[in-house]
């Protein structure tokens, strides 16, 4: 395995990690107190070239690593973890587009979405199902040149503010299951849809809501990748969602850390600095133990799939350990900053709500354990 980057790259992540400080982290309590993201920042975001890194240039990527898209997110998004919603859902559908859709009719979306202009989202889970996402009941028929869209679609990450959604509806029988569903590209002004919004306790700039089809007639150029086939088209993607996920999450704890040691090493108590006492120390330095290992398997898992590798199960750890382990280490944080941690003038508060919704987000840690046993098992 090589993990190491050239100038070219560490130039990109190091532009990233300056952008993220003087853009992003100022406004972080603001975008959350607003429950809105804000359009400016995601376009400069993406005149920087900051989305879909690793897309190839014809459609406005960089051309680049999985590996180093994901040093990006990491650099870019742990000083908002929202708008890292935005990178790898960019990156997601981005590929799911570019591999799937008709050149032409998907071109558009996926320019305007890598240069900021078109907020995206996926919408996958139902009233019904969400861990059990094949059993879904969205009803799209066709009709002539048209798709006709019937149901609902509920928990969908930036349901209220999104352009466009990849939609999955079924085209087959129940019976089918996965077999039997088709992804689409869904232009979310078209006529017959209306959204909801969810008071969410975190991830409240990105929000949450359901979508809901009352006869939406979609243009059927928009039909990604064979009829039926929509299921198995997203879940490859999926694999390499969950290392993002899992490396953004950490970038979270990183800067929780960081500023724990710092004030360690600043606060006194009992005539003495916090780093004189190993009971303040060794939880960090078991974070930083742990923030270490899962960090580096997250790398691996994006290498993996840089090499062409199966990275499946590699993928389901960095979904279940790195959501869960970056929630455990900003607590830890929290704690060591004492009352002062604990108010809104600090992040540790907003990370903890933002961070939690992740350990649900693109499925569970449970669901997480179960691909990675069902891999184990056919090893
Ligand atoms: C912040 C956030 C963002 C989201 N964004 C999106 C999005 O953009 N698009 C989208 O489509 N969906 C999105 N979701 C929905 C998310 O993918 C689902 O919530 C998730 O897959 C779990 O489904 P569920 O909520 O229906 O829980 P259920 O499937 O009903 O599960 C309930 C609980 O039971 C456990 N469980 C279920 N089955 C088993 C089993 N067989 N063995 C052991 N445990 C089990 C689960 O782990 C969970 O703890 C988002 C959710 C959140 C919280």
């Amino acid at each position: 395995m090589d993990f190491s980057v050239t100038a070219e790259q560490r130039g990109l992540v190091e532009a990233a990690r300056v952008f993220a400080r003087d853009h992003i982290a100022p406004n972080y309590r603001l975008r959350d107190q607003q429950g809105a993201l804000d359009r400016a920042t995601l376009r400069k975001m993406g005149e920087l070239g900051f989305f879909g890194v690793e897309l190839p240039e014809e459609v406005g990527g960089l051309g680049q690593s999985c590996q180093t898209a994901g040093l990006v997110v990491e650099a870019l998004c742990g000083e908002d973890l929202n708008l890292g919603y935005i990178s790898i859902t960019a990156s997601l559908l981005g590929q799911i587009l570019h591999n799937f859709g008709q050149p032409d009719a998907v071109r558009p979306w996926i320019e305007g979405m890598l240069r900021g202009e078109l907020i995206p989202a996926i919408s996958l889970t139902e009233p019904g199902g969400g861990s059990d996402a094949a059993n879904l009941k969205l009803k799209a028929r066709r009709d002539g040149d048209f798709y006709v869209i019937d149901g609902e679609k509920t928990s969908t990450s930036m349901a209220s503010q999104a352009d466009f959604a990849v939609v999955f509806a079924r085209t087959g029988t129940t019976e089918s299951r996965a077999k039997g569903i088709s992804s689409f590209l869904v232009p979310l002004d078209t006529p017959g849809i209306t959204r909801t919004s969810f008071d969410d306790h975190g991830t409240r700039s990105v929000g949450r809501g359901s979508l809901f089809f009352d006869s939406a007639r979609i243009p059927a150029k928009y039909l990604l990748g064979e009829e039926n086939k929509g299921f198995s088209q997203v879940m490859t993607g999926f694999d390499y969602s969950r290392a993002l996920l899992g490396i953004l999450c950490l970038a979270v704890a990183r800067l929780s850390l960081d500023a724990a040691w710092r004030y360690a090493g600043e606060r006194h108590t009992f005539g003495k600095p916090l780093s004189e006492y190993q009971g303040v120390t060794f939880p960090l330095a078991e974070a930083e133990t742990h923030w270490t290992a899962a960090r580096l398997l997250c790398l691996q898992t994006l290498w993996l799939k840089d090499q062409g590798l199966p990275h499946t199960s590699e993928a389901a750890m960095c979904k279940w350990w790195g959501p869960k382990l970056a929630y455990d280490i900003v607590g830890t944080c929290l704690l060591t900053h004492g009352h002062g941690g604990y108010s809104k003038d600090m992040p540790f508060e907003q990370r903890l709500r933002d961070l939690l919704g992740l350990q649900i987000g693109d499925g569970t840690a449970q669901i997480m354990k179960m691909v990675i046993a069902r891999q184990k098992t056919r090893e």
